[in-house]
């Protein structure tokens, strides 16, 4: 993970989430089939139970309106529970929707229950256990934000015991006794739950740890090229292809690299790289564009929806930062470096469906060539047309633009310095 995503990462100590929203949210996303499942599993299970014991109000009160009431106050838990069950079906999104299923199934349960321990005071020692165990189904069992779960559990817990001191008959051991059972199942519960959230959050910061190692290369911090073949650029085409939009590839070398390596050392090489690959993710859009790092001193960026005046435009934009902003390598030390660019630019409203991934890769290299053979620090560009591609990438026309005309007008590729 990259220091920028390590120092959002912690969690906060009492509401046990990340303290960073979005990456909350990104979690509470990965984690959401699990918490469906876990509450409807949940819902089903205490809905039922809730109306089984409807025997034992029966039991203790006889046929009557006081255990026909609670009936109904039993039936509207299963009823909270079917309706939560359908609306987190029908829809999964937002996630707060889910919190709010999960609350409104706690409190209509917790308040049923209490209306039948109001109305059956007797049996308090065996209603304290029933509690005991509805504490550690709110804490683990049934998927909500710890806080809210917190707050329902010892809200609960309060009045239980004030329906018990004022109904129950109590001894002031018995209160004493029943009070301690429920604080240790309140302080088991909520260091269960603890436990839980983090772990769940541990997790997944490795499993995104993992998935950034696997995708970024280790020097830059840009994605590698497995990434860009496996998935980044099926994925941009296949988008771009659909809704008929700009993609453009612009391929980016650092010129005469080695001689940078041969004179300053290989440590020092890997600090232009990593300066290059900081300008170039930083004057590129994030979470929009992407950069890769090609190969060795080979960076290949694709921009979204970018047509070829404005990919010109940012190529300039890189290529005038980069030979502008020379590498601090130490105290009084700055290393010079330029860089050439081969841009490539596709209009997917016209163009045809044998456009592929690698036929693109290799007309951006061939633009890279002319624009090396050009004399460095410049770029070359053109835009795809399927006439060219049909002769084959490498019999691409050698320049689209005269690189004579080169005037900084986005319409002339080549945007060479002079020498
Ligand atoms: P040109 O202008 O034609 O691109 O010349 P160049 O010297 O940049 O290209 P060439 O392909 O001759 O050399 C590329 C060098 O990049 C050779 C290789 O040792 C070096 N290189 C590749 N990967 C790394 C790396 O990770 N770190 C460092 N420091 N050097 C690397
Ligand atoms: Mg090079
Ligand atoms: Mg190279």
């Amino acid at each position: 993970m990259n220091a920028e995503s390590s120092s959002e990462s912690g969690i906060h100590p009492l509401r046990v989430e990340f303290r960073s929203a979005e990456l909350e949210l990104a979690f509470q996303r990965h984690h959401l089939g699990h918490s469906r499942t876990s509450l409807r599993l949940t819902l089903f299970f205490c809905s039922t139970f809730y109306l089984a014991f409807a025997m034992t109000d029966v039991a203790a009160l006889g046929y009557g309106h006081v255990a026909m009431m609670l009936f109904v106050g039993r039936t509207l838990v299963a009823i909270t529970a079917i309706l939560g069950w359908f609306l987190i079906r029908e829809h999964p999104e937002p996630i707060a929707g889910l919190w709010f299923v999960a609350s409104a199934a706690e409190v209509v349960g917790m308040a049923t229950f209490m209306l039948i321990v109001w109305n059956r005071p007797h049996e308090i020692a065996w209603h304290a256990m029933s509690l005991c165990i509805m504490l550690i189904v709110v804490y683990l069992f049934i998927p909500n934000r710890l806080v809210i779960a917190q707050g329902i559990a010892i809200a609960t817990t309060v009045v239980f015991i004030l329906i018990a001191l004022e109904k129950g008959n109590l001894t002031p051991s018995d209160a004493l006794t029943m009070s301690m059972l429920l604080l240790l199942a309140n302080s088991f519960g909520l260091v269960a739950a603890r436990r839980y959230h983090r772990l769940w959050r541990d997790e997944y910061r490795v499993l995104i740890d993992l998935k950034h190692l696997s995708v970024r290369d280790h020097l830059t911090g840009c994605y590698n090229r497995r990434h860009l073949h496996e998935t980044l650029l099926p994925m941009e085409v296949a988008r771009a292809r659909r809704h008929k939009h700009w993609l453009t590839l612009v391929v980016c070398d650092v010129d005469h690299f080695k001689s940078i390596n041969d004179a300053y050392g290989h440590q020092t090489g890997d600090a232009v790289l990593q300066h290059i690959a900081t300008v170039l993710r930083a004057l590129t859009r994030r979470h929009v564009d992407s950069t890769v790092r090609y190969g060795g001193e080979e960076f290949l960026l694709v921009l979204s929806q970018t047509d070829l005046d404005s990919a010109l435009h940012v190529a300039e934009r890189l290529r005038a930062t980069i030979a502008g902003s020379p590498t601090n390598d130490g105290p009084g030390r700055s290393i010079a470096t330029t860089a050439s660019f081969g841009v490539l630019a596709v209009d997917f409203s016209v163009a045809g469906e044998d456009v592929t991934e690698g036929s693109l890769i290799a007309a951006a290299d061939a633009l890279l060539y002319e624009a090396k053979a050009s004399g460095r620090n410049s770029i070359r560009c053109r835009q795809w047309s399927d006439e060219s591609a049909g002769k084959g990438a490498n019999s691409l026309p050698l320049a689209i633009f005269d690189s004579a005309a080169s005037d900084r007008d986005p319409r002339h590729a080549d945007w060479a310095d002079a020498p």
